[in-house]
C-alpha cells in the first residue's frame, strides 16, 4: 500500500511528516509553512512573522475518560527536532530565534515536498482510490496522482472548492454536510512599518521589560491595532539601524477594509498611508515611515472548532466519533485547525496524539 497523499505543507503537513515521514506532501505554494510565515527583507537584513507569531508550549487532551499532558518541546525532541526559542509576550509563550517559519521547516527536516502543486479536483476510481488532479505551477500542465488515502490539511473554503471542482461523490456531499458548521474563518490584515534611522524609546513610553521576556509585543483584543510587535527586537540585527514595527489589525476592521488594503506592490492605497502615519504618531509618537508593507490573509484563523478554540482537546464527543467514521469510510481526512483549533501546540500536540492512538 501507498503510504498516504498529504496536501498542504503548513503547519499540519509539517506535524504529520514529523511522525510519519513516508508520507507524500504536496503544497501549491513554492515554499512550507502555509500560515506560519516569516519573510525577510532588504537582503536578509529584516526578519517579520506575517502568520503566527508565538506559540505555548503546553497542551491537554481529554479521551476515553483519561487526560493526557503534553510539551511541544518534548515531542520535538522524541522526533529529534531542535529548535533555539526565546520567550515572548508572557512566560509560557514562545517564538524561534530563526523565525516561526522555521518551526515547520525544522518539522520537515528536509524531507521531499513537491512544492508549486495545486490541487484541483479529485475523483474515484473503481478500486477505491482517489486520483488526485494537480496543477503544476512551474512546469504549466496537469498531473494526476493515485492513492487509497488522501489527508486534507487546507482551509475548508478552499476543500470545498475542490469537492465543487469535482465529480460527484456521494462521499464528496458527507463531508461536505459535516464541515459546513465549522466553516467560518475571521480575517486578518497586516502592515510592517520601518524606519531607517528612528527607534522607540519603549522605557519612556511606559513599557517594562518583564524578567527575561524581551519587551517587544502587545497584545490587545478587540482593539483596532491588536498585536503590535516591535520585529527588530524580536530579530534583532547589529548590522541595521532602525526599527521595524509589524501590526495585525482586529477581526471587525480587517473585515471593513479587507477589499481595498493595498495594491499590487503590497503597497497601503493613499488613504491607508495616512491613517498609518497619524496612527504610529498618536501610538508611539514616531515619524512617518520611511517604508510600509502590507499582507492580508483571507482565511487567517478559524473560529468554531470542532475540538474548541480553548482548554483541552476533548476527543470524547459524538462529533469526534463522526470524525472518525468518516476518515474511515470515505478514505479521506480532514485535518487543520478548523479541527484542532487555531493554535500551533493544539495542531502539533493533537496530530502527535492522533498518530500516537494510529487514529492517523
Ligand atoms: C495572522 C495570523 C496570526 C496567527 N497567530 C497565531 C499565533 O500567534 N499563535 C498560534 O498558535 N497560531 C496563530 N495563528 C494560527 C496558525 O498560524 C494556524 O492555525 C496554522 O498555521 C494552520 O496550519 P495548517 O497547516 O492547518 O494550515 P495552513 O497553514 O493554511 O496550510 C495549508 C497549506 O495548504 C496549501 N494549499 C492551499 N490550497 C492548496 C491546493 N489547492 N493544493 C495544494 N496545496 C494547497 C497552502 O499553500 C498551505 O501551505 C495565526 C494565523 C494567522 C493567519
Amino acid at each position: 500500500m501507498h503510504s498516504p497523499l498529504v496536501i498542504g505543507s503548513g503547519l499540519t503537513g509539517a506535524a504529520i511528516a514529523m511522525m510519519k515521514p513516508d508520507v507524500q506532501l504536496y503544497d501549491k505554494a513554492r515554499k512550507s509553512g502555509g500560515r506560519v510565515s516569516t519573510k525577510d527583507i532588504e537582503e536578509g537584513q529584516v526578519r517579520f512573522d506575517i502568520g503566527a507569531t508565538m506559540f505555548r508550549d503546553k497542551m491537554e487532551v481529554h479521551w476515553l475518560g483519561k487526560v493526557s499532558n503534553y510539551n511541544l518541546f518534548e515531542i520535538w525532541k522524541t522526533n529529534g527536532v531542535e529548535i533555539e526559542t526565546k520567550p515572548i509576550y508572557d512566560q509560557h509563550h514562545f517564538y524561534p530565534i530563526l523565525g516561526m517559519e522555521s518551526i515547520a521547516n525544522a518539522m520537515l527536516k528536509g524531507l521531499p515536498i513537491h512544492q508549486s502543486m495545486t490541487l484541483k479536483s479529485i475523483r474515484e476510481n473503481p478500486n477505491k482510490e482517489w486520483i488526485c488532479e494537480f496543477y503544476n505551477n512551474l512546469e504549466k500542465k496537469s498531473e494526476s496522482i493515485t492513492n487509497s488515502q488522501v489527508i486534507l490539511t487546507l482551509p475548508l473554503p478552499q476543500i470545498f472548492e475542490i469537492f465543487s471542482n469535482s465529480e460527484e461523490n456521494p462521499k464528496f456531499n458527507r463531508w461536505f454536510q459535516f464541515l459546513k458548521p465549522y466553516n467560518d474563518y475571521r480575517k486578518t490584515l497586516i502592515s510592517l512599518f520601518s524606519w531607517n534611522d528612528w527607534t522607540p524609546n519603549l522605557k519612556s513610553l511606559g513599557i517594562k521589560e518583564e524578567k527575561g521576556i524581551p519587551i517587544n509585543t502587545s497584545l490587545q483584543k478587540g482593539e483596532n491595532w491588536e498585536y503590535e510587535s516591535w520585529e527588530h527586537i524580536k530579530y534583532p540585527n547589529p548590522n541595521r539601524k532602525g526599527s521595524h514595527l509589524l501590526v495585525q489589525f482586529s477581526a471587525l476592521f480587517s473585515e471593513t477594509h479587507f477589499e481595498h488594503w493595498m495594491d499590487s506592490e503590497k503597497k497601503p492605497t493613499p488613504e491607508y498611508k495616512e491613517m498609518f502615519i497619524a496612527g504610529v504618531k498618536e501610538r508611539w509618537n514616531a515619524p512617518a515611515p520611511d517604508a510600509i508593507w502590507n499582507h492580508r490573509w483571507k482565511y487567517a484563523q478559524a473560529q468554531m472548532p470542532l475540538l474548541r478554540r480553548e482548554g483541552a482537546l476533548t476527543l470524547d464527543s459524538e462529533e469526534f466519533l463522526e470524525w472518525k467514521q468518516l476518515c474511515k469510510e470515505t478514505g479521506i481526512m480532514v485535518l487543520g485547525d478548523w479541527l484542532f483549533g487555531s493554535k500551533m501546540e493544539r495542531i502539533i500536540g493533537g496530530v502527535h496524539f492522533l498518530i500516537h492512538n494510529e487514529i492517523l
